[in-house]
């Protein structure tokens, strides 16, 4: 995806337009990165709106800095619960807290002479953060996807959730902060953003270096890796070990990169969360 202003302002405007028809707004965040994958645009646009944060892809994620982050979000105030998609109780605990956090919000318009109807919601999040995955299991039968880039409208349907609420079947796409490098880093590890913004090899090169400041082990177990004292020696260990060698017997240099990625974001290099609330 490539994002420029005219983007983000129809981003913005698409949003903004949805979110008069809803009590609740629902942010996806990643649960590996809940700072870097949170698009700050939303919560000015949210206003009094009551929102629900979702710590995603837990089952990827360290549980130890997830309970902090659920923690960090309690103290400031903000509802937060972190989801494994395939859980059922995970989505029961989402149902739950949506339709008491909509019906909340409606008591207090209530007073004002609105008239009671439904809850709904919609959901908003970074491209790649599990939207479609999440309304599906909402919905409980495939909806379609739509393109990760606003500007793609369809006609917009409420989906019923177990007799509950009512949400939007089209989420709210928010683009990605840019600003610092580091940030950029952590997005494209965890896959929100494409290559063509960050080289897959100073991804990689990232995600070595960080799990060799925080997590030796999982190098030790997956790739034999015991020191780290330069990356070219690193990718050419791991080449051999994992077998990615051009026909002259060299390292092929992007198929490591592309293997150490496959690997954290699979998880195969253990439940790793790259930064920790301030
Ligand atoms: P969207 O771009 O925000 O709509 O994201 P998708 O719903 O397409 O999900 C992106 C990828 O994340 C897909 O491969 C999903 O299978 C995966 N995914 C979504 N939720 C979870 C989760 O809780 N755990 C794991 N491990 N993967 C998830």
């Amino acid at each position: 995806i490539q994002w420029f202003p005219g983007h983000m302002a129809k981003a913005r405007r698409e949003i903004e337009e949805n979110l008069k028809l809803v009590d609740v707004v629902i942010e996806l965040v990643d649960a590996r990165a809940p700072h870097a994958s949170q698009n700050p645009m939303l919560q000015e646009i949210i206003q009094n709106k009551q929102k629900v944060v979702l710590l995603m892809k837990q089952d990827l994620a360290d549980p130890v800095k997830t309970k902090k982050w659920i923690t960090y979000f309690n103290e400031n105030e903000i509802t937060a619960l972190a989801i494994h998609v395939n859980n059922k109780n995970d989505i029961a605990k989402i149902i739950e807290v949506v339709n008491n956090k909509g019906l909340e919000q409606q008591k207090r318009l209530l007073n004002k002479g609105v008239q009671q109807r439904a809850v709904r919601a919609l959901i908003a999040g970074v491209p790649n953060v599990g939207k479609s995955t999440l309304i599906n299991r909402l919905a409980n039968k495939k909806i379609a996807k739509i393109g990760d880039r606003p500007g793609v409208t369809k006609k917009q349907q409420w989906i019923k959730v177990r007799q509950k609420f009512e949400l939007l079947d089209t989420p709210g796409i928010l683009w990605p902060k840019f600003e610092e490098q580091l940030i950029g880093m952590k997005l494209a590890a965890i896959g929100t953003i494409k290559y063509e913004l960050v080289p897959t090899q100073d991804v990689a090169a990232f995600v070595i270096d960080f799990l060799f400041e925080h997590d030796p082990n999982q190098l030790e177990k997956r790739y034999r890796l015991t020191e780290h004292d330069d990356m070219w020696d690193t990718f050419v260990h791991i080449g051999k070990h994992r077998g990615a060698l051009e026909s002259g017997g060299q390292v092929n240099f992007d198929k490591v990169a592309e293997f150490i990625l496959q690997d954290f974001r699979t998880g195969k290099l253990g439940r790793i969360t790259l930064e920790v609330p301030e």
